[in-house]
């Protein structure tokens, strides 16, 4: 440095130039200055999953005042092919093009995915092997590689492993333990819920047991039951049952004894009322003649005679509220919500809770179907199920029929009754007919020596053929 001084003193020429080098430095310093600074939004390397989407987090540009510029960048990348791609990137500046190039690689690095059937944690019979409940392997690339996975089968454990063509590995565990846990089922052959006739033996249906570990345990179930069939009540049947790893199960089956429908006996049966003009004209009848009947009533009609059905000691049924098919029968809650309105109105004005029914149609209606396929064999198991009997009917007044006539009624009611059978006949008391001709059917039917009585849950129920 000294003897370059010492130069710069000795030559004058040599300042100038000095001054001018100095100044190109200057210039260039400033110049550098200038320079923007470009900075990544991302790793410098890229690896981008197959099949995936590739976005361009582009890069930033700041220059010395601040200000900040982001440039996408220029590729063509085929997310479906395994390769390696550039983006590049240009960014012109004063007289100045700046280049840049990212690497972008596509690969497979997803790994397969193992799906199990059953459970993650699954018990097997102690006195048994355990049986492989099942599994998938599928991958991004391979698609199903459920033949490639590797099974290790530990103590306690299996392990399921399966590897990509891209040696992407997967591992999945399922505990499993030598232990049963599951209870035997018992289900019962005929109903759950049956009616026995009064001093009539029960006579046992049978029963199917199954269990996941135990091949046969029928002989172990041990049945109960405390029927008193000299009594009418309610009473059940219990099926007790333990499998050889102690888990225990039992079913019921709801054994009701009631008392036989009489023979010789006439059940008259009004439905569909009350209604003011002909409800109570028939009570009066049936009052004069001190004959008791059975009314499976409605909405209708005004709460006194109501109250005047069940004060002068005739039974009292639902039969529903609306009584349209189309609402009753469209579904299982439908009916219920229905029903429900009845039972309350009853409860309300006489304070007697009713469990007889009679459903709109019988319970062999076919209309039913047009509403909902199958209802009928829903209703009729599930209304016993709640508590309730329904009685349908074993002689038709035809008073429904709009062209039926006071004689009509008559006639197909005489002309039906029988000594060696129970009599339940359908009428409706909101029919004009009926009333016309109620007098004349009792004085026959006294005269020929029948009893009336009505129908009440100590008695077996009248059923039809479900029909749908
Ligand atoms: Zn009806």
């Amino acid at each position: 440095m000294k003897s370059k001084l010492k130069k710069r003193r000795v030559s004058k020429g040599n300042l100038f130039i000095n001054t001018i080098v100095i100044l190109v430095i200057l210039f260039f310093c400033f110049f550098f200055l200038f320079i923007p600074k470009v900075r990544l939004n991302s790793s410098y390397e890229k690896i981008v999953n197959i099949n995936s989407s590739y976005n361009d987090s582009g890069v930033t540009i700041n220059d010395i005042f601040g200000n900040k510029k982001i440039i996408k960048g220029v590729f063509d990348i085929d997310t479906a092919r395994i390769m390696n791609y550039n983006v590049s990137y240009t960014y012109h500046h004063n007289i100045f093009t700046y280049h840049l190039y990212i690497p972008i690689m596509v690969r497979d690095i997803e790994k397969p995915k193992i799906t199990l059937k059953g459970n993650t944690i699954e018990y097997y019979c102690p006195s048994k092997e355990y049986i492989e409940s099942g599994y998938s392997a599928y991958d991004n690339v391979d698609l199903d590689i459920t033949s490639k996975v590797k099974i290790k089968k530990e103590k306690d454990k299996i392990i399921y492993e399966v590897e990509d063509s891209s040696s992407n590995k997967s591992e999945v565990i399922r505990k499993i333990i030598s232990k049963d846990t599951i209870k035997p089922t018992i289900t019962l052959k005929g109903d759950n819920n049956i009616f026995l006739p009064l001093n009539n033996e029960y006579v046992e249906y049978g029963f199917n047991v199954l269990d996941n570990c135990d091949s046969d345990l029928t002989s172990r179930v041990k049945i109960f039951n405390n029927i008193d069939s000299t009594k009418v009540g309610n009473y059940y049947v219990k099926y007790n049952v333990k499998d050889s790893n102690n888990n225990k199960s039992y079913v019921l089956r709801n054994v009701k004894v009631r008392e036989p429908l009489k023979n010789n006996t006439i059940y008259l049966t009004f439905d569909d009322g009350p209604r003011d003009g002909t409800t109570d004209k028939i009570l009066d009848i049936l009052k004069e003649k001190n004959v008791r009947a059975t009314f499976f009533v409605t909405s209708n009609g005004d709460d006194s005679l109501i109250k005047r059905i069940v004060d002068e000691g005739h039974s009292i049924g639902i039969h529903t509220a609306s009584h349209r098919y189309d609402i009753i029968y469209a579904s299982v809650d439908n009916y219920f919500n229905d029903l429900e309105i009845v039972k309350k109105r009853i409860y309300d004005v006489s304070g007697v809770e009713s469990n007889l029914i009679r459903f709109p149609g019988g319970s062999s209606n076919t209309v039913s179907k047009k509403y909902n396929e199958g209802i009928m064999s829903t209703l009729t198991k599930e209304v016993i199920n709640k508590g309730y009997q329904y009685y349908d009917w074993n002689i038709d007044s035809g008073d429904s029929s709009s062209n039926s006539s006071t004689l009509q009624i008559y006639n197909n009611v005489i002309n039906n009754l029988s000594h060696d059978k129970y009599n339940v006949v359908l009428m409706h008391d909101t029919k004009k007919f009926t009333k016309d001709t109620l007098a004349a059917i009792i004085d026959y039917a006294k005269e020929k020596g029948y009893s009336f009585d009505v129908l009440t849950d100590e008695l077996m129920p009248l059923t039809q053929r479900v029909n749908n």
